[in-house]
Parts: structure tokens; C-alpha cells; sequence
């Protein structure tokens, strides 16, 4: 097997990127754009002693659940499975989650997950990087793998008024011949132009995201920008550092202001421009729906909301139950949860500011108890102290949200091991046409 062979490969799985894996010769083949079940030819490059890559040449053999892309940019990273149908993509998504509960012996059944009717342009924020080219300031997409941008103002998943905005903010970046970011060089005016729409309020949100303070020629942006009612809150923020982190932490207001409103589960959010909120508003509803449903809260419950982001579960949970403490690892989301609380009137709530690992053994020494719990963790899951203290806590019911099944899969391992019983876990789409799954997993206390 050498360099530029051509070779026919049957394709047996998917990697976590979405790439088809086969076997060739004892070594795993990676073959982009190819499905599970397709018999490709494939030219090989980068062949190491126990893998190789491969260039998917044509499909001889396609999957039954091969489709054509629903988005025209196929050679943009943002979504990996675009060619698998969506029940597919439904029953794949399902299988993650089987697969992962069983790596740590877990036999619980998995129903399977909840999608969407239209699953498209569902995204309510997108950020487009902006680089400086030879033609000037360009903006778009990463393409897979790399930093290198693909022009994708028509998004398959983002709202049609996105390519308007997109296409305009190019048009006055090129005019004025402002600069894009260099990455190398650290240097260049903008780096990214980020929007967000409140799916039912209709409100916009447009943020530039500056090197420094420095934004020329504002005036005539605001001017072209007039023409779009929908903008309630144009901001400037400013991001000085090098590496990955998209927003700094000091926002000016060109228009409007400094956030919009939108309503989820029939409560209003105010979402400023670091505020994190779920990206995707009616599959929202449904995991909330889901774990709210499974915390089976008869209103007489104490119920604490770990990662509890800008509140947005918590606030559901309630006006379901007597009392709900929110913890949170990031300060202003915790100022944004209690004005989000005041907002609705929900005075039953409290919210606490910092590393769960550290506020919630805080609370219980502190005498705090919980008859339910509810953990929404990062893609890392949840610290061991967390689990312990919860274990400590005893409440009736815990109910894990997770985008990670392996790390879901790790601490209800634990949380089984420990007095625990897992009654059902339920996948939700919120991320169509990616690898990336949500579940809600439920588990009682045996008595
Ligand atoms: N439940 C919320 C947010 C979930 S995202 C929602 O549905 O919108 C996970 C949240 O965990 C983020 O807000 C993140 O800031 C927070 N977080 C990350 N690490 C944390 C930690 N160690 N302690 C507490 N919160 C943390």
C-alpha cells in the first residue's frame, strides 16, 4: 500500500468528525464525505504504519441513506453528516448514546431521539471569522480542519436575513478597505462579525468583535444597516487577546441596545452579547420539556439547577417548584439569571457565582438540601466532588442534561454505582446535520 494508490475500501463506521471509517492492509482508513455501508475507491495520502487517509474518489457502492447535501458548501467544517438522511442522522445520533452507555456497562434503554420537523435554518447566532486576504477583508466559515475560510453567507442552518447582514457588513468592510484579522500577525481591525435573532421576539443582534477600540467608519455601517428594521442592538466588542476565545469583555453600543429579547417556554430572556443561550429555540423547548417532565416536581420540592448558564432551566423549574438555586462557574450569566428571575417575577429562586466543584459542597456544608437536582455540565461532565456531594445530598430524583455521551456515560456509571437507578435517558436533536448529541437521562434513588 503506497502513496497515490487507488484502492476500493468498504466503509464500516464514522468517526467523532464525521469521516467514514474502513480497514485496508491492517491499517483504518479515514475516508471524508463517505458513508457506513458504502463500498468507495478512494486515492490514499498521508499512509502511516497503523492508518491512513483517503480521498474519496467515487461512491460504487452508496448507503440507502445517502442524500444529497442540503447545504450548497460542502467543503465548510460546520456540519459533518449533510449527506446522511435525517432519520439517519436520528437513528445514528441514538445508536452514540446506546454505544457509550454500554463502554461502562450500562444496559438502560434509549428512546429514541426527538428531531425535528424542519430541520433546517434552525441556528438562532452565527459567527463568521473575518480574515484579511489579498482581495481585502473576506468573511466565512472554517473549513473542515483548518482555519481557512469558505465564504458561506447562505448557511443551510442559519435564517435567510443572515446573508443579507453578512453580505452587507462585507460590502462596507471592502468599501472602506478595513482591515480583516491576521492570526499570524495579531494585527488587523475586525475578527468577527457574530449575529443572534430571538427566534419568537424577532429581535436582532449584531456584534462586530474589534482587535482594539479602534472601529472606522461606523456612521455609514449604521446607515447601510438602516434598512433592517429587525436590528434592535448593534455592538462593538473588544477582543485584544491571541488564540481561540471569540468575545472579549467590554462591549460599546453602536445601536439600540446592549441585548435582545426572546421568549423560551413562555418566559422572557434578555441575551446580551456573551450571555450563553441554547442555539437552537423549538428543540430548546423540547429538552427542556423533557427535563422538566422528568423531574415529575409536584411544587413542594427544593430543586437545585447546576451550570445553570443565564438561568433559563431554572426559571422553567420554578414555577414548578417551591425553591430553586442556580450555580453557575461565570459572574455576569449570574447577574443576567437574577434579572431574569426579577423579569418574570419568579422571587422563588436563588442564584450563586462560581466553579460548581467549589459552591456546591459550599452550600451543603452550609446546610442547603435538595429533593431534586438537575445538572447541565460542560462537554467535560461533572467533577467527582460534584457527584459525591450530590450523592450526599440524597435528593429523590437527578436529572443529568448532557452534549456528551461519554461523559454522561462516566458519571452515571458512578451515579448507578452509588445508590442510584436510571430510568430513562431521551436524545434531542438541537444540532441537525452534525455528530453532536443531547440527552436527558433521569435517575431515582432506590429507597
Ligand atoms: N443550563 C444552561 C447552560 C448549560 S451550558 C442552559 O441550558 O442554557 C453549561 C454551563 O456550565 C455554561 O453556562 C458554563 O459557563 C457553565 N460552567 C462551566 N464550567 C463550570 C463549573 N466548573 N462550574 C459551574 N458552571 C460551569
Amino acid at each position: 500500500m503506497s502513496l497515490n494508490d487507488a484502492v476500493t475500501v468498504t466503509i464500516t463506521d464514522l468517526t467523532d468528525k464525521g469521516d467514514g471509517i474502513g480497514q485496508l492492509d491492517g491499517r483504518t482508513l479515514y475516508v471524508s464525505g463517505a458513508l457506513p455501508g458504502e463500498q468507495v475507491q478512494v486515492r490514499l495520502h498521508g499512509v502511516k504504519p497503523k492508518y491512513a487517509q483517503g480521498e474519496l474518489l467515487a461512491v460504487l457502492q452508496p448507503s440507502p441513506d445517502r442524500v444529497a447535501n442540503f447545504c450548497s458548501h460542502d467543503e465548510c467544517g460546520g456540519c459533518q453528516i449533510g449527506i446522511l438522511d435525517y432519520a439517519a442522522q436520528l437513528r445514528l445520533k441514538r445508536q452514540r448514546v446506546q454505544q457509550a452507555l454500554a463502554a461502562k456497562g450500562l444496559s438502560a434503554e434509549v428512546a429514541a431521539c426527538l428531531g425535528m420537523e424542519e430541520p433546517y435554518a434552525y441556528r438562532n447566532k452565527a459567527l463568521y471569522a473575518v480574515q484579511a486576504t489579498a482581495n481585502g477583508a473576506e468573511l466565512g466559515f472554517f473549513r473542515k480542519q483548518s482555519h481557512a475560510l469558505v465564504r458561506c453567507d447562505d448557511c443551510g442552518i442559519q435564517p435567510a436575513l443572515t446573508a443579507e447582514l453578512v453580505a452587507t457588513v462585507r460590502d462596507w468592510l471592502q468599501t472602506h478597505d478595513i482591515a480583516g484579522y491576521d492570526e499570524a500577525a495579531h494585527s488587523g481591525t475586525l475578527r468577527y462579525l457574530m449575529l443572534r435573532d430571538g427566534r419568537l421576539s424577532g429581535q436582532w443582534q449584531l456584534v462586530l468583535v474589534t482587535l482594539g477600540e479602534t472601529l472606522p467608519e461606523v456612521a455609514d455601517l449604521l446607515a447601510r444597516l438602516a434598512r433592517f428594521p429587525q436590528l434592535h442592538s448593534v455592538v462593538q466588542n473588544i477582543n485584544p487577546q491571541r488564540g481561540n476565545r471569540i468575545l472579549g469583555f467590554s462591549n460599546r453600543v453602536l445601536l439600540g441596545e446592549e441585548g435582545i429579547h426572546d421568549t423560551l417556554c413562555g418566559l422572557d430572556f434578555y441575551l446580551t452579547p456573551l450571555a450563553f443561550y441554547q442555539i437552537n429555540p423549538p428543540q430548546t423547548s423540547v429538552l427542556y420539556q423533557q427535563a422538566l417532565a422528568a423531574c415529575g416536581l409536584g411544587g413542594d420540592e427544593t430543586v437545585f439547577d447546576i451550570y445553570c448558564g443565564i438561568g433559563t432551566i431554572s426559571l422553567c423549574l420554578a414555577r414548578q417548584a417551591r425553591r430553586v438555586v442556580g450555580i453557575e462557574l461565570v459572574p455576569e450569566a449570574i447577574d443576567a439569571a437574577r434579572a431574569n428571575a426579577e423579569r418574570n417575577g419568579l422571587d422563588n429562586t436563588e442564584f450563586h457565582a462560581g466553579a460548581a466543584e467549589a459552591v456546591v459542597p459550599a452550600l451543603y456544608a452550609a446546610g442547603y438540601r435538595a429533593d431534586v437536582v438537575v445538572v447541565d455540565p460542560p462537554r467535560k461532565g461533572c467533577e467527582r466532588i460534584v457527584l459525591e456531594t450530590m450523592l450526599q445530598m440524597a435528593p429523590r430524583t437527578l436529572v443529568y442534561v448532557s452534549c456528551d455521551p461519554d461523559s454522561l456515560a462516566r458519571d452515571l456509571a458512578y451515579l448507578t454505582a452509588h445508590g442510584y437507578g436510571l430510568q430513562s435517558v431521551q436524545p434531542v436533536d438541537m444540532f441537525p446535520h452534525t455528530l453532536h448529541v443531547e440527552s436527558v437521562a433521569c435517575l431515582h434513588r432506590w429507597e
